[in-house]
């Protein structure tokens, strides 16, 4: 990968590293959501580097030189899992954000709470 762009990445990664450490003393929520988050940072990274190993790959078979299709093939395959768990992550994160928010003020609540405890509305 290029050296810069690792760079970024692995900075990106400290920055919500040290979110999750801040966030654990407020509560373990937080913490989850911001996991999640890294691992779909971590997947498509993964993702990144298939899709450029199949490209090389696809390119050298252009130029005469024999393809391990077996390799290429668990490496597509490889992709398929990893959009599929991203899609799961996602749906987890959705489904979260969408019993946490009061629906009158917006504000994010416990999913334990039967009141908003903001503006009193009954959650649940
Ligand atoms: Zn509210």
């Amino acid at each position: 990968m290029d050296e810069r762009v690792k760079e970024l990445l692995d900075k990106a990664k400290l920055t919500a590293t040290a979110a999750a450490e801040m966030a654990a003393e407020t509560g373990t929520r937080l913490v989850g959501r911001t996991r999640r988050s890294l691992k779909v940072l971590d997947l498509n990274n993964e993702i990144e580097i298939l899709m450029r190993e199949i490209g090389r790959t696809v390119y050298l078979t252009h130029t005469g030189t024999e393809t391990d299709e077996e390799a290429l093939q668990a490496k597509l395959e490889a992709i398929d899992e990893k959009y599929a768990e991203i899609a799961k992550i996602k749906a987890q994160q959705e489904a979260q954000r969408a019993a946490l928010i009061c629906p009158v003020c917006g504000k994010p609540c416990d999913k334990t709470d039967l009141y908003c405890r903001v503006c009193g509305e009954k959650l649940q």
